[in-house]
């Protein structure tokens, strides 16, 4: 019995996990290369690319007064977008209390956008506080909110810790823009 699962071990990590990188999600092997090859610089991203005024570059869908919202560059799914504060904070007590309720509405707007845009069955809305806290990016407050359909979680996802996207960033991008202004 031990050996057998020794042997199927090893054959799941020469022929499958071997076979990974060809069906990652390219956005998501960039980010994890990125992530071990680049140098951290200290300017913030998210403050970077609010200043360059280049929104569909940057997949900006809508800004508002005090926050903005864009779809995550790295997504888990399609849809998966990233609400910010306009200013740079990293706590949520770190805002006055208008910008927190523009973020929470937003939110509240992005969960209604994804169910008529893509029907989807359940959505995850979360905050990662600090990098103790699972932040890749603590110091640019954010929240994350990630559809889901029943039957997405595969066992890509389980064990690779990726996923495969099926929907191109240009064309979500536009229906979400049109779903955030109608
Ligand atoms: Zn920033």
């Amino acid at each position: 019995m031990q050996k057998k699962a020794i042997l199927f071990l090893t054959f799941f990590i020469t022929n499958i996990c071997a076979h990974w990188p060809s069906i990652y999600n390219p956005d998501r092997a960039l980010y994890m290369e990125n992530a071990h090859n680049k140098p951290q610089s200290n300017a913030c991203v998210f403050c970077t690319q609010l200043a360059e005024n280049t929104d569909k570059k940057h997949f900006i869908i809508k800004r508002y007064d005090h926050a903005y919202v864009f779809l995550n560059r790295f997504p888990y799914q399609y849809g998966h977008m990233l609400i910010m504060p306009l200013r740079h904070v990293s706590n949520l007590e770190d805002l006055n209390m208008e910008e927190y309720q523009q973020l929470m509405n937003i939110v509240r707007q992005a969960i209604s956008c994804l169910k008529k845009t893509y029907n989807v069955d359940g959505v995850n809305v979360g905050i990662n506080l600090g990098s103790a806290a699972g932040a890749s990016k603590p110091d640019h407050l954010h929240i994350q909110v990630l559809p889901r359909w029943y039957g997405d979680t595969g066992w890509l996802h389980t064990i690779g810790q990726t996923g495969v996207i099926t929907h191109s960033m240009s064309d979500v991008y536009e229906k979400l823009k049109h779903a955030f202004n109608h």
